[in-house]
């Protein structure tokens, strides 16, 4: 019996090729020829990769790349590459980085390159004696650990440390074990699942318990990445600014439902990068949210200060789990290009500067915001595309946006409206 256009159990979807799986998707979606042959299209990533990447694939989505210039990151300057969709963040870590670049830029630092790896362990009527039991044989742990990966033992890297506790849950007492991994420069997901995987059994083994859930943890908090940097008063334009930069600093880590926009702020920078350079960024999201509640409250992933001279600090501290091998960083072409625009030669000189870039965009978010508002820098672009999605084409574009912008309503009936009457004459 042949499956109906409008259903979507299509077997065997998967071993299509790429242009069956479009015809397909055109049979149930109605897509006309131009839109299957847009969707086609890949561009600069190969459809090969592409189908290689992730599963079903039917097409790729392109994200601009822009450059952030002005970044001067412990004494070396780097032009850094970010891919985002939203207007005004490139141009926020430009700014925020040519205001303290004669002042020395950024300094970095990292606390290592460690990830955990969780093992649940249930069904243990000595939970406090499991652990101890777990605990004991650390040196099976890490010949055990150690076996799976000999690539990442001989560039330094491995278990180096194993931790467990006992978690009170609504489903009863769980013991619960973390491998320590150095995975040097790799994100290590993979690395640190395969050790928890082949570990599991042994502890169930030592314990008479049940093992069950196997998996890296995304709060990577031996994995810090901090950035600090001092903005002079004068390049900032004075105490009213400084110190209403300050006040919205207060508010965010006093108030979570500021912190959530702020730390968003701060992630359009990281992810971008992240973005760029082929990394997890749902991985970094996901650590950096967790840390910012690590205390019980959801709080600003930065803090602010006046130095004694009057000049406004900041400085960032957040799990950054990125590599410069792995996952698609090897493999995305775009991802090598921008890993050698950047010119880092470690996951951590990476991790450090990403962090850096977070630190810039937030300063020039809270400054926006303390000062003209955040939608003065991105009504210019934003009125461009409200322009595009009126109808507007090639130099249209440009004449509606200006238009929005004087007008002071950037709305897509105002620029169908003024559309309409630039193309009457
Ligand atoms: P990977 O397994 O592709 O590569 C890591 C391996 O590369 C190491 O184990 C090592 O054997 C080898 N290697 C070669 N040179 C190295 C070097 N210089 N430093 C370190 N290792 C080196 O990748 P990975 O980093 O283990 O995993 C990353 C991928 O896992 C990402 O695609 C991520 O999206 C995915 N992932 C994430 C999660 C999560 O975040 N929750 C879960 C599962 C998978």
């Amino acid at each position: 019996m042949s499956t109906p256009a409008s259903s979507s159990r299509i077997a065997g979807f998967h071993k299509l090729p790429i242009a069956d799986r479009v015809e397909a998707v055109a049979r149930f979606a109605g897509l006309e020829p131009g839109e299957c042959a847009h969707l086609l299209d890949t561009g600069n990533l190969p459809a090969e990769l592409a189908d290689h990447l992730i599963e079903n694939v039917v097409g790729t989505m392109n994200i601009p790349v822009g450059i952030a210039t002005n970044m001067r990151i412990d004494g070396e300057d780097r032009l850094i590459p970010m891919a985002t969709e939203e207007s005004s963040v490139v141009a926020a870590v430009c700014n925020a980085a040519r205001q303290c670049y004669d002042a020395g830029g950024f300094t970095t630092s990292m606390s290592g390159t460690l990830m955990i790896a969780q093992i649940q362990l249930t069904g243990v009527g000595d939970p406090q004696l499991a652990r101890l039991r777990i605990l004991e044989r650390k040196a099976e742990v890490q010949a055990s650990c150690d076996a799976c990966d000999p690539v990442l033992l001989q560039l330094g890297g491995g278990f180096r440390d194993l931790e467990v506790r006992v978690l009170e849950t609504r489903g009863g007492t769980m013991v619960i074990t973390h491998i320590v991994v150095d995975t040097r420069d790799a994100m290590g997901a993979n690395a640190v699942n395969t050790m928890a995987e082949k570990l599991a059994p042994q502890i169930a083994g030592w314990t008479g318990g049940r093992t069950n859930l196997r998996i890296l943890s995304n709060l990577a908090d031996r994995r810090l990445a901090r950035a600090r940097c001092v903005w002079p008063l004068a390049a900032i334009g004075g105490e009213a600014v400084r110190d209403g930069m300050l006040s919205a600093y207060h508010f965010a880590d006093a108030d979570p439902y500021r912190a959530a926009t702020h730390n968003k702020g701060i992630m359009n920078g990281i992810s971008a990068v992240v973005l760029a350079t082929g990394n997890d960024t749902r991985a970094v999201e996901a650590g950096a949210h967790a840390y910012a509640a690590r205390n019980g409250r959801y709080a600003s992933l930065t803090h602010w200060e006046v130095t004694a001279e009057g000049d406004l600090a900041g400085s960032i501290e957040l799990p950054m789990a990125v590599g410069l091998v792995g996952g698609a960083t090897k493999l995305h072409p775009t991802a090598k290009i921008a890993l050698k625009v950047l010119g880092v030669r470690s996951a951590e000189a990476l991790a450090r500067t990403i962090a850096a870039v977070g630190l810039a965009q937030n300063f020039s978010a809270m400054k926006a915001l303390a000062t003209t508002g955040i939608q003065k820098g991105h009504m210019a672009l934003h009125a461009q595309n409200i322009a595009m999605m009126a109808g507007a084409l090639g130099e249209e574009i440009e004449r509606v946006a200006r238009v929005l912008v004087a007008k002071g309503t950037v709305r897509i009936d105002v620029a169908e409206a003024e559309l309409k009457a630039l193309r009457a004459g």
